[in-house]
């Protein structure tokens, strides 16, 4: 399971605390150079370990945990609240445009991600919602993609338009907003090209999508068995081309939990979704609460 690793071994620090009648700042420091490697170790950004470790070590040491009654509990729950402020603190949903304006959402990612499979996903929740949804594949490359966003669809019950892979992204993307607002529909959701690096062409073709038509969200999918990578990749698609928000696909395997830790605070996006399995139900809303809960154990 995801974090099995990383819970383990903050339970082992935490253990150690609550297992001390009185804590020295010594004892504070020694705990939290564990914690700190642990979170390294799961491959959390250097900087926001550093960071994070500061910050809990300022808390722990400036207040009144010395002479608090129960010392190590008192560091463990800064210890939670501090990973809760760095996923976000609160849940954020996607945004949508006020009344009946289209909104149209941009899905980008590199391939292999899950970007095909989430965008079936959101169209199912979104639909449960109560808004009618219209999915647009704009994936020309990769082959099967269009197909693969069309079984999807249907399983969801949601249209897709789809125009072969002899157009050009923008110019499919331009006719599905047409399409959309023929058929009244809330929100339209594109399906992107992916590559299996970053690349100027792969930028270059979502930024004209961008310029082709108004798209109100921007929701980068990432795969958090990454680890690292994922976050890179987040930060120079906010440079490049700017995200609102980002899905963390497989949260399901046995991730060592640095890309969900790092997300937010290396690039000031929430993650707004996180992807648990294969089937087009698993799709869980991201509680910062809850997922430092199940990193801390
Ligand atoms: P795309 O290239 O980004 O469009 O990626 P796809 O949507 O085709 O997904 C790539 C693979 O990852 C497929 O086999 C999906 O079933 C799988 N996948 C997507 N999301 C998840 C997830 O949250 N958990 C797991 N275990 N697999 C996922």
């Amino acid at each position: 399971m995801a974090f099995d690793s990383l819970s383990e071994k903050l339970q082992n620090v935490f253990k150690n605390l609550r297992s001390k009648g009185r804590l020295t700042e010594d004892d504070v420091k020694t705990a939290l150079k564990e914690v700190k490697m642990a979170l390294l170790e799961a491959d959390v950004n250097f900087r926001v370990v550093k960071k994070f470790v500061k910050d809990v070590q300022e808390r722990a040491i400036g207040q009144d945990v010395m002479s608090g009654l129960n010392p190590g509990q008192m560091v463990i729950k800064i210890v939670n609240e501090e990973m809760v402020k760095l996923m976000g603190s609160e849940t954020t949903e996607i945004a949508f445009r006020p009344g009946k304006e289209l909104t149209v959402i941009m899905m980008v990612g590199l391939q292999g991600a899950g970007k095909t499979t989430t965008t079936a996903k959101i169209a199912g929740k979104l639909k449960t919602k109560g808004k009618k949804t219209l999915l647009a594949a704009c994936d020309v490359y990769r082959p099967a993609a269009i197909e693969q966003l069309q079984i999807n669809g249907e399983k969801q019950g949601v249209e897709v338009f789809a125009m072969g892979n002899k157009n050009k992204p923008a110019d499919i993307a331009k006719a599905a907003v047409e399409h959309a607002k023929k058929e009244d529909c809330n929100v339209l959701i594109i399906d992107t090209a992916g590559r299996l690096h970053v690349d100027e062409e792969m930028m270059d073709e979502l930024v004209e999508i961008k310029e082709a038509v108004d798209v109100f969200q921007t929701i980068l999918v990432v795969d958090a068995m990454t680890g690292q990578d994922a976050v890179n990749v987040a930060s120079t698609f906010n440079d490049k081309i700017g995200i609102d928000g980002v899905v963390l696909t497989k949260l399901d395997g046995d991730t060592r939990g640095g890309a969900a830790l790092s997300i937010r605070a290396v690039t000031g996006k929430p993650i707004l979704y996180a992807g648990m399995g294969e089937k087009l139900s698993d799709l869980e809303q991201f509680y910062p609460d809850r997922m430092a809960s199940r990193i801390l154990g």
